[in-house]
């Protein structure tokens, strides 16, 4: 509702006494007077003797007395946990008036939720502020805010740079944003980049009752204490920090209630998580097995982990827990421990791959997926070939490779680096070998029956896609089905990306 324009009001007609022996408010003095050409407009009688139902007058926004409805437009770049903390800050914000919207042109809030994992990060960010700049020139009423980890990086020289910027926010923060935009709308540049004592969760509002798709995120641990040598998060996020049992566990009562039926709980390094309980400290698997217990929570599956916090009770939960889904994202990073070393990633290439068969043991069927970082300053061929070789060993149903690229502030960036060329070749040389190894496992699923949540439509007719319990993207075309269901599925054909199924009578 746009603040200068008045709104036609059809209301039953004051004059007419209903007969329900109730007496209605109508207006005092029956039919009224008050003319035309002023906003309210009326006493229009359609037939002689007959009365007009409906009468329709105008009132002003403002006289309404309801609250102003404001448009917040939230551009999210990178990871799952900036989703997550983008659907946090729009739920935050919907309790001040605000509603979200994808149109940035209609917006009276745009907040950019950005990633500083990619070089030259913070300079897209400044680019993509120099777009919004024609929106505030025609629009002085609108705000916009910067918020994630290129936030917490660069903090006030984003305003510097950028003046039309009215707030700056840090990932640790996103509780005070109602107070920050408060304070940026009488005029203020608010910049809170701390690290408070307080957990933002326990400062956020409790998530709406609102009816949600089969699948939620939901982040328990933040931050990270492992300085590897390339990244930013220790930085950005801050030291690792758990979130209370009481209140993870409320948070996905709550989801399930709202028709969410697979949880994947966030944290940068999730697998340190250590939340308070009721008697201490709590693993992540005891978390795990505590949330088996929540009636309609069919599935759960956690990311991002580091090979160090794989502890043994939750290498025993893959075996034990049967809601815990048979899928594991371990980044290895590289395969040589030269580079290993020098990436301060902490463990060796055997006691990775080691590690791996532990976790087969437990759970055979299991999928691994890895992440790699080619290029990084100072690997040599040979150091190349030994991750190669790991690639082979472990064998990787899914994975996420990359050139290495410097982040501003990280060890690692002060060091010579690698031809971007020779990077470039190692990177396809190893995503050549991943695509066909993910290939291969995706093979294996033809004529194996699973079990596949559905999420949404599909591009065909009557096709649904879902995700098995391994996280393959599954197709079914059956008119019959729904988002939502849980359903088994037997898998005829396998695609790069995908799998194809039909629904089995179990
Ligand atoms: S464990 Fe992950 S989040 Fe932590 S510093 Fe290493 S790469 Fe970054």
């Amino acid at each position: 509702m746009s603040r200068s324009a008045t709104y036609p009001i059809r209301m039953l007609n004051p004059a007419l006494r209903l007969r329900t022996g109730s007496r209605r408010a109508g207006h005092p003095h029956g039919v009224c007077k008050t003319g035309r050409g002023s906003s309210r407009s009326c006493n229009r009688i359609v037939a002689p003797g007959v009365p007009v139902l409906y009468q329709t007058f105008s009132i002003s926004f403002e006289e309404t007395g309801m609250p102003e409805q404001k448009r917040l437009y939230i551009k999210t770049y990178g990871c799952q946990m900036n989703v997550y903390d983008s659907e946090r800050m729009a739920e935050a914000m919907g309790e001040h008036g605000y509603k979200t919207t994808s149109d940035p042109e209609g917006a009276d809030l745009i907040l950019l939720n950005t990633c500083h994992i990619r070089e030259k990060a913070a300079e897209k960010v400044y680019s993509e502020l120099g777009r919004l700049k024609p929106l505030k020139a025609s629009n002085p009423n609108l705000r916009i805010g910067v918020a994630g980890c290129v936030a917490q990086a660069e903090g006030a020289e984003i305003m510097r740079r950028q003046p039309m910027v009215d707030l700056v926010v840090g990932p640790q923060s996103y509780h005070r944003l109602p107070e920050l935009e408060a304070r940026a709308r009488n005029g203020e540049h608010p910049l809170d980049t701390e690290f408070p004592a307080e957990l933002k969760f326990e400062g956020l509002s409790r998530r709406p009752g609102t009816n949600r798709g089969p699948t939620a995120f939901l982040t328990v641990q933040e931050g990270c204490d492992r300085f590897c040598a390339f990244c930013v998060v220790p930085y950005t996020r801050g030291a690792e920090a758990s979130r209370p049992v009481s209140s993870v566990i409320a948070e996905a009562q709550r989801l399930v209630a709202n028709g969410v039926r697979e949880i994947t709980l966030l944290g940068q390094n999730v697998n340190a998580y250590n939340g308070e309980g009721r008697d201490g400290a709590v693993s992540l698997a005891k978390l795990i097995s505590g949330m088996e217990a929540i009636d309609g929570l069919d599935r759960i599956r956690y990311t991002t982990s580091h090979p160090n916090d794989m502890t043994d009770d939750l290498i025993e939960a893959h075996g034990t827990c049967p809601k815990l889904m048979p899928y594991l994202h371990l980044p290895v990073q590289s395969g040589s421990d030269r580079i290993l070393k020098r990436m301060n990633r902490g463990h060796t290439a055997k006691a990775y791959v080691r590690l791996i068969e532990r976790i087969r043991a437990a759970r055979p069927d299991i999928l691994i997926s890895g992440d790699f970082i080619v290029g990084f300053p100072e690997e040599t061929e040979v150091d190349f070939a030994d991750t190669m070789a790991l690639v082979e060993e472990v064998r990787y149903g899914q994975s996420y490779s990359f050139k290495y690229s410097a982040r501003p502030g990280t060890p690692a960036a002060e060091r010579d680096q690698v031809d971007p060329e020779v990077a470039s070749d190692r990177l396809e040389r190893l995503q050549t070998l991943l695509s066909r190894q993910q290939r291969d496992s995706q093979d294996d699923m033809i004529g194996r029956e699973v079990g596949v949540l559905f999420e949404r439509k599909g591009r065909k007719q009557d096709q649904m896609v879902g995700k098995s319990e391994h996280l393959h993207a599954v197709h079914v075309s059956n008119g019959n089905i729904v988002a939502g269901d849980l359903l088994r599925v037997r898998i005829t054909d396998s695609a790069p990306n995908s799998l194809a199924g039909e629904l089995t009578a179990g």
